[in-house]
């Protein structure tokens, strides 16, 4: 949106009667804002605990701003960038305030100012204007000499430095480890070696997933049905919202600088606030209903805590026939009215995200206090705003990638639950001290209440521990590259001929 901004005299010259002689000179003006002041001593700044050194030099732009203005200088610095259009500066000058305009020349200095170090890095410096644009027109701004480098660290970010910086790290790992733990995403063995599952048993694994998942299903919907005579409580969203907005700061903040240098990624658009919507309001179809059963089932389905029918039934998940066996036996308990209208109405009360929208559902009531206690729900609630927040932010090379291994659900889930006990441990300590932020998310006057152990560390069984696996042989900070800048190698994906 275009901000308010003086007229320009000459416009203004145009639309009434000039009453007094003006200098030729005057109608040469364009600009009337009073250009930024651009600091004049040269300094080099180090981005904290990476390679990266920012050269800081604003005297050339200051000097070029005194000759042609903030439209000439706005369209040298993009032109030297690679943006050839002839009237950016200008329609930049139009459209955006002093105060973006003045981020957008630092910014633009900066890059200009570093470009042979980009270029290095294999970035491709017209795409950092076209970032540097969105990121005004955003108009979420760090201004310049905020503490702690704020903008400069904004700028390194936000226009791809930090990514291309992190993704040139080289990984040092031996390729026997990465082959090991790639292994895990084959459990059955890895494609074109021998296979380490015998013959499917299908029955053994039609009667184990229809035990499991009904036992899911029965445990899952249980705090849903009211106390007799009453009704649910309603969740508040403007109170989910706002711990939303608090999350995804602390988020970006606790796993620094990883999730903001993904510099397309969603943290440059809107808002976690503005993603929030019921899951009263997910429509069930058929698409609908086998997606929950091929999640659930995967999870349960090497775990011994539902008798694991898929390792009993020898259930190999990258054998073709294996999968049209689970698929028919998906659609047989589908066509069981009562099964269906029960994973229906999970649907309803179960969070998730959606990829195609961006959008996260929330469940829209309390459970029965009697089943699931209050304090211990708010919990869940946040530790679901944070599951739900890092599927958001998941780079799609990891969604895609899944699509190629046995076992998808280690991309998909696993990483997104090692980050989400990640950020939760560090949660709950802040809040145990904290008391403004202990009644932002137990809600106010609540009594401090820790949250359970078991969100606290990866949950979503054998895939969670699967992810924690490789997070803890290559390194955290490897797989953060790998899980939010998408370069797979990190997360132990590799090609296989
Ligand atoms: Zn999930």
């Amino acid at each position: 949106m275009r901000k308010s901004r003086s007229p320009s005299p000459v416009r203004k010259s145009k639309r009434e009667p000039i009453l007094f002689e003006a200098p030729a000179e005057t109608i040469e003006i364009q600009e009337i804002d009073p250009p930024p002041v651009l600091e004049q001593v040269v300094r080099d700044y180090s981005y904290p605990n990476t390679s990266i050194v920012v050269r800081l030099d604003y005297r050339a732009t200051s000097a070029l701003l005194n000759q042609v203005g903030m439209a000439g200088c706005l369209q040298h610095l993009c032109s030297a960038l690679g943006q050839h259009n002839p009237e950016l500066g200008r329609q930049l000058v139009d459209r955006f305030s002093p105060v973006q305009l003045a981020w957008l020349l630092r910014a633009l200095t900066i890059y200009g100012q570093n470009a042979g170090k980009l270029t290095d890095l294999g970035v491709e410096l017209p795409t950092v204007v076209r970032r540097l644009l969105h990121m005004v027109r955003r108009d979420v701004l760090t201004q310049p000499g905020t503490a702690g480098n704020g903008f400069e660290n904004e700028v390194v970010l936000c226009g791809g430095w930090m990514q291309a910086s992190l993704c040139a790290v080289p990984l040092e790992v031996e390729p026997k480890v990465l082959a090991e733990l790639n292994g895990l995403y084959f459990p059955g063995g890895l494609p074109g070696r021998r296979q380490l599952i015998g013959a499917l048993d299908p029955d053994l694994l039609r009667t184990g997933l229809r035990t499991a998942l009904t036992t899911v299903l029965d445990d899952q919907l249980k705090p849903w049905d009211p106390p007799p005579g009453r009704q649910l409580e309603r969740v508040d969203f403007a109170e989910m919202a706002k711990i939303a907005d608090f999350l995804q700061g602390f988020i970006c903040t606790v796993l620094s600088p990883f999730p903001l240098a993904y510099a397309d990624g969603p943290l440059y658009g809107a808002p976690y606030s503005g993603c929030l919507a019921s899951s009263e309001e997910v429509a069930v179809d058929t698409d609908r209903l086998l997606g929950w059963m091929w999640n659930r089932g995967t999870r349960v389905g090497r775990d011994p805590n539902y008798g694991a029918p898929m390792k009993v039934a020898n259930y190999h998940p990258g054998r073709p026939a294996d999968q049209e066996a689970l698929t028919q036996i998906y659609a047989d308990l589908l066509s069981d009215p009562e099964f269906a209208g029960k994973v229906a109405r999970l649907i309803n009360h179960t969070p998730q995200h959606a990829a195609a929208d961006g959008m996260t559902y929330l469940l829209p009531c309390y459970p029965n206090p009697a089943v699931r206690s209050r304090e211990i729900w708010r919990w869940r609630m946040t530790h679901t705003l944070i599951h739900e927040f890092m599927h958001h932010i998941t780079h799609p090379n990891v969604v895609e990638a899944a699509e190629g291994v046995d076992q998808p659900q280690i991309l998909k889930e696993g990483f997104v639950e090692v980050f989400t006990a990640l950020v939760m441990r560090r949660l709950s300590d802040r809040a145990a001290n904290d008391p403004e932020l202990r009644a932002l998310i137990l809600g106010p006057g609540t009594p401090w209440t820790p949250p359970p152990a078991a969100y606290l560390k990866a949950g979503y069984g054998q895939d969670g521990a699967d992810a924690q696996q490789i997070a803890d042989v290559l390194g955290q900070g490897n797989v953060a590259v790998g899980f939010f800048l998408g370069d797979l190698k990190r997360l132990a994906i590799m090609e296989h001929q």
